[in-house]
């Protein structure tokens, strides 16, 4: 049953390529870095999607609206937010094509230049805090916690399907607070969000913990964020959630009048998880079969085949198969019972162990006549033959095994990537053999930080947040140092 996929342990990066091209999830576009997300791949980030939309709205969040286009002056008014994203910028110059006079084609028609040139929005901190200023006047218009669902463009250079994009869907939160306490305490429970998402909804484990100043956000005072580390032993930056001070609040003059009837700039935080995690759940737990998907996210939680010769056995087969679908459905299960003639049994066992569906049941005469099913387990590549009697118990159960299963096995191998170093040939010689986390003192310098990435390509991917405090020399300068960081290649 050869899926003719790339071993992982040849080459990660082509295994992970033709995955996402053999599953159905996306496929390279004429435009460059840019992906079309195909249906099955959509069906995972809409599920994503509503249950982060959900998370957020429990704790308080409205989704609002901005526009897709920025006026480039804006983009200035923080000044480190245009050194960080300039350098990536899309800029929309004219509104108009004309028909070439030599009949060539269609031109810019240079009488349609803009007067102020726009940019395609890479984040939208500097247009919404310009709305911010017309919204609020006093504390009592305080907090506002808006959060849209966008799609940004960011040129990258190096691009990768769905873990690097030039342009790609996100979620952007955008909250104003009274108090600085507040802001942060915002900014920190956003990361915790997106740290339970991970672990409970897509079975990645990650670590939670705080960037340094060269790998902050352009425009913070604090980015917290959650990593994850993927099967290759790189790390994944997963979501990012930060505290930003009062910095856009003084760049777009947004003061409010506090309880004592002062004149004060209102304190922000931004938060943000991509289309990246999709490339962050497939690499997780997907093996050389193809995709494995947790059941919490599976589009198919469930698929049905059946195992028939003619018409006459398959409607036999459809009679039985009926109602527990529409009881499997009525517990919330998904199900798709596929009884398309155009392709036989094994090529949809093929198909559906490529597409990572949870659970297979496939069902034949025998069957029939033993009132059973033949259940296959994705994670585990485990059959099992079961009444029909309990299946449906069996399924939910199961179900909740495979997400305990794929999330444990995720725990265990990056529990037992990380590891301590303390001097540098040792970690210059971990980060090649075995990769994941090197868990190092550091002299909190961005020379230091610089100079070992440029000698290693490892970076600080995070100061972990429940890190004891240790006293111990930095790996590269020898320099005192009072906590261990977490180093790593990464994507
Ligand atoms: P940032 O606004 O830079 O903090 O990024 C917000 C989120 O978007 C983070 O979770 C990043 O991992 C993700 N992200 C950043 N750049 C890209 C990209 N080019 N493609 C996909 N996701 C990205």
């Amino acid at each position: 049953m050869g899926k003719n996929l790339t071993k992982r342990s040849e080459d990660y990066s082509k295994w992970y390529n033709e995955l996402v091209s053999k599953a159905d999830l996306a496929e390279n576009s004429a435009v460059r870095g840019c992906m079309v997300i195909k249906p099955y791949g959509y069906a995972i980030w809409e599920k994503m999607q509503a249950q982060l939309d959900k998370m957020f709205k429990e704790t308080g969040h409205e989704n609002a609206y901005f526009p897709l286009f920025i006026p480039k002056s804006y983009l200035s008014k923080e000044a480190a937010h245009v050194d960080g994203f300039a350098k990536e910028c899309a800029v929309v110059t004219h509104y108009r094509l004309k028909n070439a006079e030599d009949g060539s084609g269609v031109i810019v028609d240079p009488e349609a230049k803009l007067e102020e040139e726009l940019i395609v929005r890479p984040t939208s901190e500097t247009i919404i805090w310009d709305t911010y200023r017309k919204w609020i006047q006093s504390y009592r218009d305080l907090p506002i916690l808006v959060n849209q669902w966008a799609n940004v463009v960011r040129w990258e250079l190096r691009t990768r399907m769905f873990l690097r994009t030039s342009e790609f869907l996100w979620q952007e939160g955008h909250t104003a607070h009274e108090t600085k306490e507040e802001a942060i305490k915002e900014a920190e429970q956003m990361m915790h969000v997106y740290a339970e998402f991970a672990e409970t909804f897509m079975g990645v484990p990650v670590i939670k913990g705080v960037k340094t100043d060269s790998e902050r956000f352009a425009g913070a005072v604090e980015t917290y964020c959650i990593e994850a580390l993927m099967q290759d032993g790189k790390a994944l930056q997963a979501g990012t959630s930060h505290f930003l001070g009062q910095n856009f609040a003084k760049a777009f003059d947004v003061k409010y009048t506090t309880r004592e009837g002062k004149q004060e700039h209102v304190w922000a935080t931004s938060w943000g998880v991509s289309t990246r995690l999709m490339g962050a759940l497939i690499m997780m737990h997907s093996d050389d079969n193809g995709l494995v998907l947790p059941p919490k996210l599976a589009p198919i939680q469930v698929v049905i085949v059946p195992i028939h010769k003619g018409e006459e056995q398959l409607d036999a087969i459809s009679e039985r198969v009926n109602p527990l679908v529409k009881e499997l459905r009525s517990k919330g299960i998904s199900v798709k019972f596929d009884d398309r003639d155009t392709y036989k049994p094994g090529w949809k066992f093929n198909e559906y162990e490529l597409k990572g569906v949870p659970l297979r049941l496939a069902i034949g005469m025998r069957d029939m006549e033993n009132n059973t099913y033949e259940l296959a387990r994705r994670d585990t590549l485990s059959k099992e033959v079961v009444s029909a009697d309990g299946v449906v118990e069996r399924i939910e159960g199961l179900l909740d095994e495979i997400q305990e299963t794929i999330y444990k096995k995720a725990v265990d191998y990056r529990d037992s990537h990380i590891t301590e170093v303390n001097n540098f040939d040792e970690f210059k010689e971990l980060l090649e053999t075995k990769g994941g986390f090197l868990s190092a003192h550091w002299d909190g310098t961005t020379a230091t930080e610089d100079k070992i990435k440029e000698l290693t390509k490892a970076t600080i991917r995070c100061i972990p947040l429940n890190f004891k405090e240790e006293n111990g020399v930095c790996v590269y300068s020898g320099k005192p140092s009072k906590q261990r960081v977490l180093f790593a290649k990464a994507y």
